[in-house]
């Protein structure tokens, strides 16, 4: 209903839908509906442009580079993987760097397109277009923002795919602002007040002048954050986070993307004895807490969308925020307030 009222083709809108509710099915409510206002704000103001196609701006071999258009990324980046993974079926290895997408989503829907198709995939991605809201390590204010990685590789009959898929900041900024909305406190060390003190209230970011999360490991995370920045945002020919470029009160992801086929390295039979045998040796460490036992990255969200297959929450304010955003878009909020119980049929409606 509101990705219709904000002008997307009936197509556009689920597959916007579907990954957003997708993303709030795998624990990730952070790019979840709760995104939706955030899409209503870019298109006030321009910045996103609904029912874009990706464009493939260089074509040289096994090299791909996409423009967004400022499309949704979620469709942007979608067509870009689709023609990566295509691509690869001939030349074993993909190159695809794609800029100026809006809002890319849950970086890991990338990273399980590749692995459905067999593939594995590697994805460092900045985010641009609005105020900075990471510091780096041993800084007290944001220069850059919460630079997804995601790394990707497709599992076997008896081992699913193993999928690392996280921002390079302590916590992802959506989390802070679910944290914000539901009244309750960051956890510790992941953010900073705008005198650099660490604190965890996550109101810091919704003031002026704002606080700033934290990087990830220290030193470490903040590398990782920077090369997000020079292979997402420069290699793609798109901005990083630097001053020069205009800040334009949006969300622009760009994203280094790397697609390739296990099968040209390795058998898969020896892939897959070589992944179920290390995921089981690392698993079967003793568990520090019982209750806590040892998991394989991917494993969080695939326990989660069994855990939510009826239905997935969404809190008050974050609710009322988007049906807010839903008016201004001319949906009648009495038609969404009807959908009082969220379950995944009735969001793809959104
Ligand atoms: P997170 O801290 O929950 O970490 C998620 C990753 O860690 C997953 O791969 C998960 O499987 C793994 N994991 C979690 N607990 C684990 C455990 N106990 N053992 C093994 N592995 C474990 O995620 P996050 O950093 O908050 O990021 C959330 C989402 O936000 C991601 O989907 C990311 O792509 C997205 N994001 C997007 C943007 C953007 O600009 N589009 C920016 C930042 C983050």
């Amino acid at each position: 209903m509101i990705l219709e009222a904000g002008g997307s083709e009936p197509e556009e809108a689920r597959i916007v839908a579907d990954h957003l509710v997708l993303a709030n099915l795998s624990g990730h409510d952070s790019h979840g509906v709760g995104m939706l206002p955030a899409y209503e704000r870019s298109l006030g103001n321009e910045t996103l442009k609904p029912n874009r196609t990706v464009e493939l701006v260089r074509d040289d071999g096994a090299i791909m580079m996409f423009d967004g258009g400022m499309g949704y990324g979620q469709v942007v980046g979608r067509q870009a993987t689709d023609a990566a993974i295509e691509r690869c079926r001939g030349t074993g290895i993909v190159l695809a760097p794609v800029r100026n997408c809006h809002h890319l989503g849950r970086i890991g829907t990338y990273g399980e397109q590749a692995a459905d198709a067999g593939f594995a995939s590697l994805h460092f991605v900045n985010v641009v277009g609005h105020q900075a809201l990471v510091a780096p390590y041993r800084g007290t204010d944001a220069r850059y923002s919460t630079n997804p990685i995601c790394l990707s590789l497709p599992g076997s009959d008896r081992q699913p795919p193993v999928l690392l898929d996280m921002a390079t900041s302590r916590i992802a900024h959506g989390k802070a602002r679910v944290a914000h909305n539901r009244g309750e406190q960051a956890p510790e060390g992941s953010l900073i007040d705008h005198r650099g003190r660490t604190t965890r209230d996550p109101s810091v970011l919704f003031q002026q002048p704002a606080g700033a999360l934290t990087s990830f490991g220290d030193h470490k995370g903040y590398g990782l954050a920077v090369f997000c920045e020079l292979l997402g945002g420069m290699m793609s020919g798109g901005h990083t986070s630097q001053p020069e470029h205009e800040v334009e009160g949006t969300i622009v992801n760009n994203m280094f993307m790397v697609v390739f086929d296990p099968e040209r390295l390795v058998e898969r039979s020896a892939m897959e004895h070589e992944l179920e045998a290390l995921i089981a040796h690392v698993k079967a460490s003793p568990a520090a807490d019982p209750e806590e036992p040892v998991l394989a990255p991917g494993d969080p969200e695939r326990a989660m969308r069994v855990e939510r297959a009826e239905a997935i929450p969404v809190d008050a304010e974050s609710w009322r925020q988007i049906v807010a955003a839903g008016a201004r878009l001319g949906v009648d909020p009495a038609r969404l307030e009807a959908l009082t119980a969220l379950v995944p049929g009735v969001v793809a409606a959104l």
